[in-house]
């Protein structure tokens, strides 16, 4: 299965796709988290995102498509896997059509989760992310606050820049300007679904499991 996650920053794409490419073992491509790991490398991706991501702008479209290129054409992606973050604006998108063309992908399914926009800040302010191994926790939902380790390894916590609030309002406004746009082009192929990302964890993604079963079914019918 070839999945999009698609929403708006802090609509829980994250938190999801971790959890359906377990429950689907299909690998998990967060964008975000390719480049904020290549920020913590240091590697030449790293440096051009920074500037870009600190302040919750996107970074330019060449740069991601060309990751996400390289990344598709190897052959652990070949049975499956969920984009999360990407595309993010409609080239992305285009690009994504001829990489799936080039190698020969079955079309992808596209959930759109949504939340109303106070949810979504709400939840951006409140989350915690572990500096070691990324996972990330809510100071209302988990009780942790900025002093305290990752409660799966140990790890120092700490806000991401991003999630600072200036960032957050810029992040919504790229949503809205950039990113919402992709939406219609999925919808335009019959391809975008809608699932209500309010909730607990666990109801959203029985939500999206059992709307994802159903494709699957019909799909093979
Ligand atoms: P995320 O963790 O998906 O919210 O992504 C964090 C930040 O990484 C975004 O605010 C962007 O600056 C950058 N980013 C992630 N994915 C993309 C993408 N597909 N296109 C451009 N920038 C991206």
């Amino acid at each position: 299965m070839k999945l999009i996650l698609f929403g708006a920053p802090g609509v829980g794409k994250g938190t999801q796709a971790k959890i359906l490419a377990t429950q689907y073992k299909i690998r998990h491509i967060s964008t975000g988290d390719i480049l904020r790991q290549a920020i913590k490398d240091g590697t030449q991706l790293g440096i051009k995102a920074q500037r870009f991501m600190d302040v919750g702008n996107l970074v330019p479209d060449e740069v991601i498509i060309g990751v996400v290129r390289e990344g598709l054409a190897k052959p652990i992606y070949q049975n499956g896997f969920i984009l999360d973050g990407f595309p993010r604006t409609l080239p992305q998108a285009e690009d994504l059509d001829k990489i799936f063309r080039t190698l020969n992908f079955k079309l992808p399914f596209v959930l759109n989760i949504y939340v109303d926009e106070s949810i979504i800040i709400s939840r951006l302010s409140d989350r915690y992310s572990c500096k070691n191994c990324s996972k990330v926790f809510s100071h209302k939902l988990d009780g942790v606050t900025i002093n305290d380790k990752c409660i799966s390894c140990g790890g120092d916590l700490f806000q991401r820049e991003d999630d600072k609030q200036e960032a957050v309002t810029r992040r919504l406004q790229v949503y809205r300007d950039l990113t919402e746009p992709v939406k219609n082009y999925y919808q335009k192929q019959n391809l975008l679904y809608d699932v209500d990302g309010d909730g607990e964890i666990a109801v959203v993604q029985k939500r999206i499991t059992e709307l994802l079963n159903k494709l699957i079914f019909d799909e093979n019918k």
